[in-house]
Parts: C-alpha cells; sequence; structure tokens
C-alpha cells in the first residue's frame, strides 16, 4: 500500500545573512518517510520567492547548484507520495495574485472546489487552498486571513504558506488530525515540521506541537501566535502505527515507545509457541522487538531490504516479476529454515504482500511454521484525509475473519492487535484518537461535513 501522506517544513531566520535552503533540503530529507514522488521548496530573500520543484526523492532532485541559486533566509518545503498531472500542482503550489502565495500542506481539505471561484477555481486542493489565502490576504492581515480562510475550509490539514511579503503562515486544522510541530535555533531561527525528527535531523529544538486550531505567522520582527479553532482532538491513530518515523514525537507522545507498547500488547494477546521472533522491516522493528522481550522468544534478523522501497524510477517488468526479482525484501535463510516463526508485520491491505512472505518463508526456505502477528488494529475502510487506504471492497480485513486470512495468507495462525490494544499502546484517549481507517467512525464526518 502507498500510504499517501506529505511532509511540510518551514524554516525562518531572523538575521538576512542566512541562507536556509540547505536547511530546508535536509528537511526534506528527514521527512522522506512520508511521500518520494515529488518534492519543492519556496525560498525568499527579501526581494523575490524563488520555487523549486519537480519530481523524484529530494536527495536526488535537488543539486548543488539547484541550492545555490535558491538562496533565502526563510522559504518552506514539502514531499509528497502523489505525482500530479501538472508539474505545477507540484508542492509547494504557487499563486500568482495580487497577494502571492507558496503552499504546501499534509492533509485533505474537503470543501476545497467550493473555496474559489473564477480564475482562480481549481480541481487541485493544495492549488484551491492557496487561492483562498491570497484572496483573504488581499483585505487581511495574515492572522485574520488565514482565521478566515480556516473558517471555509472542511477537514483535516497542517499547512505552511510563504507571502511576497515575507511572511510564514502555520495552520493546523481544529481537530489536529495531521502532526505539526515548531522548534528553534535560539533566537535566530524558527523550524515547523510534520513531524519532530524533521527538526532533530536540522539540527533544530523542538519546542511544542502546533495546538489544533492554532495559527502562527512569523515575520521578521515577530512571532504571532493565535488559538483560533479549537475543537476536540482527533490525532490520527495511523500516524503512531505506520506513518510516522520512530525517533519522532508527535502529539506529546513518543512513536517509538507507542510502536514498543504494541508489541508488548501483541505478545500478551496473541501469544504462541515458536523459535523465533522476526520484523518486516522498517515499521515492524519495534514491535517484533517488543514481542521477543515479553515472550522471551529470541528476535532475528528475518530480511534486508534494498533500495527505498518498491517505489523506484525503474519498476520491475512483468518479466522481472516472474524471476522473482526481490528487491523489496531479500529473506536470509539461516535465520528461518526449519524454524517455528512468528512474523510481525505493520498492517495488512488486501493480503498480498504477506501472502507472498509467508508463500517464501515457507515453501522457498523452508520455514516449520508461521505465525503471522499484525501491530496495527483492522483496517476496515478507507481515510477521506490524504492517507491512500484502498476502498472497503479490498480490505481483506473488512471483509474475513482471522482464521480465513490465516488460510488465504497460508500462515499457521493470524492476529490484528486488538483495537483497544492500540489504542492503549498510543497512550493517548479513544475520543482524541482519529480511528477512522479501523472503525469507518471519521471525525468531520460524523459532523455532516
Ligand atoms: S482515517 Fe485513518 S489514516 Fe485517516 S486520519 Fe483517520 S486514523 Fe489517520
Amino acid at each position: 500500500m502507498n500510504r499517501e501522506k506529505c511532509g511540510v517544513i518551514g524554516i525562518y531566520a531572523f538575521d538576512e545573512n542566512w541562507n536556509v535552503s540547505r536547511f530546508i533540503y535536509y528537511g526534506l530529507v528527514a521527512l522522506q518517510n512520508r511521500g518520494q514522488e515529488t518534492c519543492g521548496m519556496a525560498v525568499f530573500d527579501g526581494k523575490n520567492m524563488k520555487v523549486i520543484k519537480g519530481k523524484g526523492l529530494a536527495e536526488n532532485f535537488f543539486t548543488q547548484n539547484s541550492l545555490d541559486e535558491a538562496k533565502g533566509w526563510a522559504g518552506i518545503g514539502h514531499v509528497s507520495p502523489l505525482n500530479p498531472q501538472f508539474d505545477e500542482n507540484i508542492q509547494p503550489v504557487y499563486v500568482n495574485d495580487d497577494v502571492k502565495v507558496a503552499l504546501g500542506y499534509n492533509g485533505k481539505v474537503l470543501n476545497y472546489k467550493e473555496l474559489v471561484e473564477g480564475k482562480f477555481k481549481s480541481e487541485e486542493d493544495a492549488v484551491a487552498v492557496a487561492s483562498l489565502l491570497a484572496k483573504e490576504l488581499k483585505h487581511s492581515d495574515p492572522l485574520e486571513a488565514m482565521e478566515s480562510a480556516m473558517e471555509k475550509m472542511r477537514g483535516a490539514y497542517s499547512l505552511v504558506a510563504f507571502t511576497d511579503k515575507g511572511e510564514m503562515i502555520v495552520a493546523r486544522d481544529p481537530k489536529g488530525v495531521k502532526p505539526l510541530v515548531i522548534g528553534s535555533f535560539g533566537f535566530d531561527h524558527g523550524a515547523i515540521a510534520s513531524e519532530s525528527a524533521a527538526i532533530d535531523v536540522i539540527g533544530a529544538d523542538l519546542k511544542a506541537d502546533i495546538k489544533p486550531g492554532e495559527i502562527y505567522v512569523i515575520n521578521q520582527y515577530t512571532i504571532e501566535r493565535k488559538s483560533a479553532f479549537r475543537d476536540k482532538e482527533r490525532y490520527c491513530a495511523f500516524e503512531y502505527v505506520y506513518l510516522c518515523r520512530p525517533d519522532s514525537i508527535i502529539n506529546g507522545k513518543s512513536v517509538y515507545e507507542a510502536r514498543m507498547k504494541i508489541g508488548e500488547y501483541l505478545a500478551e494477546e496473541f501469544p504462541v509457541d515458536a523459535d523465533i521472533v522476526i520484523g518486516v522491516p522498517e515499521t515492524a522493528i519495534p514491535f517484533a522487538m517488543a514481542y521477543s522481550n515479553a515472550t522471551g522468544i529470541p528476535i532475528h534478523m528475518g530480511f534486508v531490504r534494498s533500495g527505498r522501497g518498491m517505489r523506484t524510477a525503474i519498476r520491475p517488468t512483468q518479466f522481472e516479476r516472474l524471476v522473482g526479482v526481490q528487491l523489496k525484501l531479500n529473506p536470509i535463510r539461516q535465520a528461518i529454515r526449519g524454524k517455528r516463526v512468528v512474523l510481525i508485520d505493520d498492517s495488512v491491505v488486501r493480503g498480498t504482500t504477506t501472502r507472498n512472505i509467508v508463500n517464501m518463508m515457507r515453501n522457498r526456505i523452508g520455514a516449520k511454521e508461521v505465525h503471522v502477528r499484525i501491530g496495527s488494529s483492522r483496517l476496515i475502510s478507507p481515510c477521506p484525509f490524504g492517507v491512500e487506504v484502498p476502498e472497503k471492497d479490498e480490505l481483506i480485513a473488512a471483509h474475513l475473519t482471522e482464521e480465513e486470512v490465516s488460510k488465504v495468507v497460508g500462515a499457521d495462525t493470524f492476529a490484528w492487535l486488538s483495537l483497544e490494544g492500540m489504542i492503549k499502546a498510543i497512550g493517548l484517549p479513544k475520543d482524541k484518537l482519529c480511528m477512522g481507517c479501523f472503525t469507518g467512525e471519521y471525525p468531520y464526518l460524523e459532523e455532516g461535513i
């Protein structure tokens, strides 16, 4: 599954002698887990805004030359797992209205088609949001403009925008579904990012989460903050299970600690007599470590991953698939052969990947038994807020029991972590989480929006 989500970053140096383009670049590389199809940045030097964006990984797309050309003391960046039809729709999008605005966001504004009329009406959600903000900025100061835009926007979003007047505008939706944090380098720079790990990587200090419904406006002289639309929090539960980096802290909770707890609760709920535990890299490794700690079953390295997942420019041909070119995961035979294995993964969507892995372990490598444990609860429903979970028809968890899935994937036993176990592991109250893809009940949609 391509779990669509995006990553945003914004850096503001209060001293014009700084050049932030390289910091934005490092931040984008750190957020690459959130999107590998497109990347971009908009950098401001006091007069001009330079936008550089394109397809591919940030570390491949940006060059020494392009970063040298994009000099500026403030700017924003974006990575995305989506490939829009037209390059101008790669984020940050740039709207050239009376006020010029560059904008990058993570999430989905559900009513984006209704936000602007006339020449700026757009089929692209980010362009629609940027156009709305540009329109509001014509007659209001940035804080009021963002507030007025948020009043019209319905959905889950975390955004950073930059104007040609040198203002950075930052906002998080009223329920805080998507993560967003703020950090700083002493008194010299302000930094905004989707995940705290990006703040760490660029050498800044994490200060706080941007709170749900909060707006920040940063200019060369001040940082203004307003809690504009505080609503009941509904933080995305899937960020903790899969989307975020394990070294991030979001909404005050460590992703790593949540993942270790997931492994502990999996062991408590679904113990099994086995010889080794292995985790499917990368996300399931902490689950597997904690499962092993809790049960005393030794953990082994079961697979080596080649490359950055399968979303590379060169995709396997049919023939390469047939002969089994196994870029993604190569099993370590010596660890698995003849063993009763607990195989831990992060989620199951259609079941195809799990079936292939179990089949490879059992039939090609010679595992004696394979017991599958999944660190997330049953994924039974799509996500309306920009994470690509397929339609219900395609989700194996929505239709089959654990025994049936076990047969389909060819495992000896199969189990998903319970919903209660997942909530306990995250460590936030149930009513503060969005668990729409696990329950079918969604914030915002519940209110008929
Ligand atoms: S529906 Fe699922 S993936 Fe989407 S925001 Fe809610 S918990 Fe996250």
